[in-house]
């Protein structure tokens, strides 16, 4: 005992044991008092255990003073009884905290409040006591250090909520998904940048993915998120450290070129095409998507950042329906943009008034000079601009979410004519074309299927012609949305044939019935002997993999002529027929049937709808 100095080895059993057991006991009666009566059984095994245990080293302390202790009395077992009952207390806790179900925060917080509360006060007490009765040194020590315990902790709470206050602002700044900036940090930057007195040149871009919404539709939004956080990833990489890029919301971001002007601007955007364009993996599906951009010039465009953002916004509109890539904003825009949206707001109208119609062209069997099929094309009868062709609404019908409405306006007038010419002793099949935003709609196959039966018409007798560009979004869904129109019995055509950057693989792996050559090969072909070559092995390659090849943009008899002896299965172009309304069709086929194919056709004189 010689570590208590002062006090000899009896005296220190028989007051320190009790003691600390009573310390103990009276921290577990602290305990009970701020769990109130949540306590439960387990905690009175605790404080028994600990009462038997403290009783036991005071009766102890007691006989080892009076000298009267002897070894192996009913008193040793107290110890063992104290003992038994803590430790099924833990037990009981461990178990417990296996199946707890957890405090809330709330009042984990709220206890610890009371907690150091209560000994801030009572510190206060003994302190405060200490002035008007004489208090213990130790009482003195313990007061002072709760308060300065308390002063500590008042510090790091006030440390934590600037913490916190700091980090709620920069999450209020961020994007969510990408980690970038968001749409309050680009205001916030912009408008600091562009106030700054004599500030210098700023380029704002409007970026917004092209095809995002089908691969959202066909992937999933999952993949869209990862596709948005790669496509963030690389524009990042394209900038120089001054620049800010921020992601507005959806498949909208914005980067803030710092000392930049058009020519800059105009380079920064061509890099950050070119960078989007490239494949992204994302769900082990390489997507290819492409980003328009807009551009407006600050202080050429306007004195602040909102009104940069809408003429940024503008010229990614232009950008977008003229699948230009990029484009800076000029005045013109403007009234392109007013036009643009009451063309829009016409074409609603016009889906459901009936100002849609449909032409028809007919394709050539090349062997036989037959015409057993014919491609829908639609015209908008405009009721003050008169008829007008794709090239002026497609792009705008796609980008107002109108295009599977159309679909389905189409769809159902060719099938109805369908109906007709069938019930008029003419079993013509129709092509009509489905944009890849159409076409990724699941339940399309169900609806075409319900369409055919509706008018009574042979499955065989519609053809579906598809663009490159959906086979190569996604192989995947195009391969199940196929098999289900295939499996009704619909023929699928790729339209457009070697204009898309697809790999041929897709026409080895997917349910396809033909290729439709393009017209950039076709018009060509008898002046230009390499695309002569080009056109002659697509037709082998066709064949070699039992698909039907047709060439569009047939214009001449001499392309007529060489098709025919290259062994292609049909033709479609002006040379045989202009696209016309179907009442001028009957005609046309009659008299194209009147025709001896080999000695007449050098005659034929193209008419129809241009
Ligand atoms: P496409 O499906 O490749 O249709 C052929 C286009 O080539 C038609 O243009 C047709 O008029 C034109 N054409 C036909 N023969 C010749 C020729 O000998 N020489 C030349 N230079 N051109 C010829 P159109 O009618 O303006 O249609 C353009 C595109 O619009 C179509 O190309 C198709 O992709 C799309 N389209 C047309 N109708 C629909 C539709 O109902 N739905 C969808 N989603 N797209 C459609
Ligand atoms: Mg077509
Ligand atoms: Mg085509």
């Amino acid at each position: 005992m010689k570590l208590v100095r002062g006090i000899d080895g009896l005296a220190f059993v028989r007051h320190s044991l009790p003691m600390f057991d009573l310390v103990l006991v009276a921290a577990i009666a602290g305990i009970a008092a701020v769990r109130g009566v949540q306590m439960g059984s387990r905690w009175a095994l605790l404080a028994c255990g600990l009462l038997i245990f403290a009783a036991a080293d005071v009766v102890y302390g007691l006989q080892v003073t009076a000298e009267i202790y002897v070894l192996g009395t009913p008193l040793d077992a107290g110890w063992a009884i104290g003992l038994a009952l803590m430790a099924m207390w833990v037990d009981g806790a461990a178990q417990a905290r296996r199946t707890a179900t957890p405090v809330p925060r709330q009042a984990t917080l709220a206890t610890a409040l009371a907690v150091s509360s209560m000994a801030t006060v009572a510190g206060l007490g003994v302190l405060v006591m200490s002035s008007q009765v004489p208090v213990s040194m130790l009482a003195l020590v313990l007061a002072a250090g709760a308060l300065l315990a308390a002063a500590v902790r008042a510090q790091l709470a006030a440390r934590l909520l600037e913490r916190m206050a700091e980090q709620r602002l920069v999450a209020a700044a961020t994007d969510e998904l990408t980690g970038l900036p968001n749409r309050r940090a680009l205001y916030a930057e912009g408008h600091a940048r562009l106030a700054e007195p004599g500030g210098r040149r700023q380029a704002l871009l409007m970026l917004d993915l092209d095809r995002f919404k089908e691969v959202n539709d066909s992937l999933g939004h999952r993949a869209g998120d990862q596709l948005l956080i790669q496509v963030g990833a690389r524009l990042q990489e394209n900038l120089r450290g001054d620049d800010m890029l921020a992601r507005l919301g959806g498949d909208e971001f914005a980067v803030l070129l710092d000392d930049s002007g058009h020519d800059e601007a105009v380079h920064a955007a061509a890099r950050l095409c070119a960078a989007v364009g490239e494949p992204i993996i994302v769900e082990d599906t390489s997507l290819r998507v492409g980003v328009s951009i807009g551009i407006g010039l600050f202080p050429d465009d306007g004195p602040d950042l909102s009104v940069l953002l809408r003429k940024a916004d503008i010229a990614m509109y232009k950008a977008k329906t003229s699948q230009l890539g990029h484009h800076v904003y000029s005045t013109a825009d403007d009234a392109d943009g007013e036009a643009t949206r009451q063309t829009v707001n016409e074409l609603r109208t016009a889906l459901k008034s009936d100002q849609l119609v449909l032409h028809y062209q007919p394709k050539v069997d090349l062997d036989t000079g037959e015409v057993n099929s014919v491609e829908a094309l639609v015209r908008w009868d405009h009721p003050t601009r008169g008829l007008l062709y794709p090239g002026a609404f497609l792009s705008l019908a796609e980008e107002s979410g109108l295009m599977p409405s159309l679909t389905q306006v189409v769809l159902a007038q060719a099938l109805d004519q369908v109906a007709d010419w069938h019930r008029d002793g003419h079993p013509l099949t129709v092509a009509v074309n489905i944009s890849a935003s159409s076409l990724v709609d699941v339940d399309l196959p169900s609806q075409v299927a319900s369409m055919l039966a509706a008018r009574g018409v042979p499955s065989s007798a519609l053809q579906l012609e598809i663009t490159e560009g959906f086979l190569m979004v996604n192989r995947d869904l195009a391969q199940v949305i196929l098999t289900r129109l295939r499996n009704i019995g619909v023929r699928i055509s790729v339209d457009d044939f070697g204009t898309g950057y697809s790999s041929l693989a897709y026409l080895r792996d997917l349910p396809i019935d033909e290729i439709k050559l393009d017209n950039s090969f076709v018009i060509p072909m008898t002046h230009d002997a390499r695309t002569a070559a080009m056109v002659s092995s697509t037709i082998k390659l066709a064949h070699s993999l039992g698909l039907r090849i047709v060439a569009e943009g047939v214009e001449t008899a001499g392309t007529y002529t060489e098709l025919t002896r290259m062994g292609c299965d049909q033709a479609q172009g002006y040379f045989m027929s202009r696209p016309v309304p179907a009442a001028e069709l009957s005609p046309w086929l009659n008299h194209w049937h009147a025709l001896d194919q080999s000695a007449d056709i050098l005659q034929l004189l193209p008419g129809g709808d241009r």
